[in-house]
């Protein structure tokens, strides 16, 4: 069964698995790996772009059972799994500058603490947003049901839609880059991934409130 644990565009996520009976799971992490704690072998496979939390964009990890390994080729060998674990990943020329870059990353996560820390400045981040937005009668999230919402995207719309339209320019203006909401939802999505700082969250809250006082 596919699953993907985080989705950038709705602002949901999947903490808890689904139970499927010992059907393998399969999960595109991409969002959210490295963001919060995943039990590894509740997965048959877990793959991610390593563009969100790990480094730059053209590396992808891919993380598979055993098991699940293909006996005979049946793929190309670029899409060949068994191939590249046999090769020990090096079965092409690999991106050594993103794999470094990435080590790099590696290095400051078990640096500030590992995986748990990161996860707990993940929610420390996020539910300074949620929670502003939550309390605000300008602001709403369309993410009602609290177990769902992702740490990392974080959607949200004012009254109107010509509104979201002037807080997009403007928060453009004060260095919000890329807030508007994916074109499928509209709005605005606020993106905190790994690299973002609590500052960062606490400047936009910032903006929202005299936004909100000016406009409503
Ligand atoms: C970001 C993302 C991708 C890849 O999209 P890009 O546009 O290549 O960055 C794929 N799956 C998920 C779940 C993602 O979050």
């Amino acid at each position: 069964m596919h699953i993907t644990t985080n989705n950038t565009i709705e602002g949901t996520a999947i903490y808890d698995l689904p139970d499927t009976n010992g059907v393998p799971i399969v999960a595109d992490m991409s969002s959210n790996i490295l963001a919060v704690r995943y039990q590894v072998e509740q997965f048959g496979m877990i793959y991610a772009g390593a563009q969100k939390n790990i480094g730059p964009a053209g590396v992808t990890v891919v993380i598979i059972r055993d098991d699940l390994l293909n006996q005979e080729p049946t793929l190309s060998s670029m899409l060949d799994y068994k191939i590249q674990a046999d090769a020990q990943s090096l079965y092409n020329t690999p991106p050594a500058y993103s794999i470094y870059i990435a080590k790099l990353v590696f290095e400051w996560v078990k640096e500030l603490g590992g995986l748990d820390k990161m996860e707990d400045y993940n929610r420390e981040k996020s539910h300074l947003l949620y929670d502003y937005i939550d309390q605000s009668d300008f602001y709403s999230n369309p993410v009602v049901d609290l177990k769902d919402r992702s740490l990392a995207n974080i959607p949200f719309v004012t009254p109107s839609k010509e509104l979201d339209i002037k807080f997009v320019e403007e928060a453009d203006q004060h260095g919000f880059k890329n807030i508007k909401g994916h074109r499928s939802v509209g709005g605005m999505r606020a993106s905190l991934y790994n690299a973002f700082p609590r500052q960062g969250v606490l400047d936009l809250i910032n903006f929202m409130q005299s936004f909100e006082s000016k406009n409503k």
